[in-house]
């Protein structure tokens, strides 16, 4: 049992009290004989307030479980929370609805975590994000991955069985072909994390270019638009707050601004280094030079040319305006102009990104996967250098064990523990 809502004083409060015994628990202290499933019903709660009870005979977490809206004064909380320890049930841990929602076989571990994802979604990309790995696509395809895996093991397993006999079941070119299939599914997630992992965390983003070009100006210029949007983290101090602009529903995370602020008094030589450091964690370079200089900087990255935006500040000096050139924008950080172009380039970088494909976003999956993807590619030149099945199949199995932690089929406790204790209680 906890109180689901957040911590404090509110319009209202929902408690949840879940687990075989729900329904009777909480009836005894409620002003009504019974609760009809899933309908509402106005009642009160002993003398303690009045308010709305639902109860679920299958509820969020896979059991019956009976919610009971009621004011959300701290201490008609705590009334009626005392009342059902009274009574005999528990404080709910951190996550505890979740996890037995996972337990239950509700939702694999990697919904589970979609749910702490989608309850920490701010912009409108991470919350499309967690949706989607909890409603499915992701999960769905780590089952199929799943099932995959598991037949072809078995097919392989079969043939142990028999092995006195020295035959071969399953035709070793299907097998192969089959491996690598799954193979390229597994490498399409892995490739997606990093797509997955800046839209949940915002796209790094560095502006580089030579001392005194406008890179400040330029930095302030994108976030005046946005400021009111930003919310920096409390208790951090202006310097170590790391900008985020929000584009499009998009957010990006404007890295190394502090030492960008000042670079203007360093010599050249410490600017070009931190923007090289700058540049190494970026996922898009805002590459910028002085248009009343005939300076020109290239640094070398390795970054494709899609994830560079090229642009040639201080086009206010400029006698006239320069001819079209669809590489190059020419923006002036100073009177504005250019900077919603420039915020469009940079939407654009990502424009090739369907959040509705299926990403992977997590760090624990992609660590998972990574180790499962070896194991998968010692299986294939198992496979290929004819080595006998059982050996094979201890690669396969490998695999479906990494595999497993990503969707909760193997699980401990500490791994359970981490993830749960992401989550706030009552949920
Ligand atoms: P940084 O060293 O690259 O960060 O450059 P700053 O942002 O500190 O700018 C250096 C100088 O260029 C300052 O005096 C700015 O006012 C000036 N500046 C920046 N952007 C523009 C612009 O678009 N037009 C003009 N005319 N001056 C600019």
């Amino acid at each position: 049992m906890a109180v689901s809502t957040p911590v404090g004083v509110g319009g209202i409060a929902v408690i949840r009290l879940s687990g075989p015994a729900a329904l009777e628990t909480a009836l005894p202290h409620l002003s009504v004989a019974t609760l009809q499933p899933r309908h509402a019903t106005y009642c009160r709660f002993d003398d303690v307030d009045d308010g709305i009870a639902v109860y679920y005979p299958v509820g969020y977490t896979g059991e019956p479980t009976v919610e009971y809206s009621c004011h959300g004064s701290l201490y008609v909380q705590r009334a009626i929370v005392e009342a059902l320890v009274a009574s005999g049930a528990r404080m709910a841990e951190r996550g505890e609805f979740t996890l037995r929602a996972v337990r239950n076989g509700r939702l694999d571990l990697s919904q589970a975590e979609a749910v702490a994802d989608l309850i920490d979604a701010v912009t409108p990309a991470q919350h499309r994000l967690a949706i989607g790995q909890l409603r499915g696509g992701y999960a769905q395809k780590l089952k199929e991955l799943r099932q995959q895996l598991l037949d072809l093991t078995s097919l392989l397993e079969l043939e142990l069985d028999f092995s006195q006999e020295d035959v071969e079941f399953a035709d070793r070119h299907e097998l192969r072909l089959l491996l690598l299939q799954i193979s390229a599914h597994v490498k399409r997630l892995i490739d997606s994390f990093s797509t997955g992992n800046a839209l949940k965390e915002g796209i790094p983003v560095a502006i580089v270019g030579e001392p005194n070009v406008g890179k400040s100006t330029l930095l302030n210029a994108l976030l005046d638009d946005d400021r009111a949007i930003v919310s920096p983290v409390p208790g951090t101090t202006r310097d170590t707050v790391e900008e985020m602009l929000v584009i499009g529903g998009v957010s990006f995370r404007l890295i190394d601004t502090a030492g960008l602020r000042s670079t203007a008094d360093q010599v050249e030589a410490l600017g070009i280094e931190r923007s090289r450091r700058a540049m190494e964690r970026a996922h898009v370079v805002i590459e910028v030079t002085d248009a009343s200089q005939n300076s020109s900087l290239s640094i070398i990255h390795s970054l494709p040319d899609s994830h560079i935006i090229h642009v040639v500040n201080k086009s206010d000096l400029l006698p006239s305006p320069p001819a079209g050139n669809s590489d190059v924008l020419y923006i002036s950080a100073l009177s504005g102009e250019g900077i919603s172009e420039l915020r469009q380039a940079l939407l654009h970088t990502v424009g090739n990104i369907n959040v509705s494909d299926v990403l992977m976003s997590n760090p624990r999956h992609y660590q998972a996967l990574q180790l499962m993807q070896q194991a998968l590619d010692r299986a294939q030149e198992g496979l290929d250098t004819g080595m006998p099945a059982d050996l094979v199949v201890v690669d396969l199995r490998d695999a479906l064990y990494n595999l497993g932690t990503v969707t909760g089929q193997v699980t401990n406790d500490q791994v359970l523990d981490n993830i749960f204790s992401r989550f706030c209680i009552g949920k």
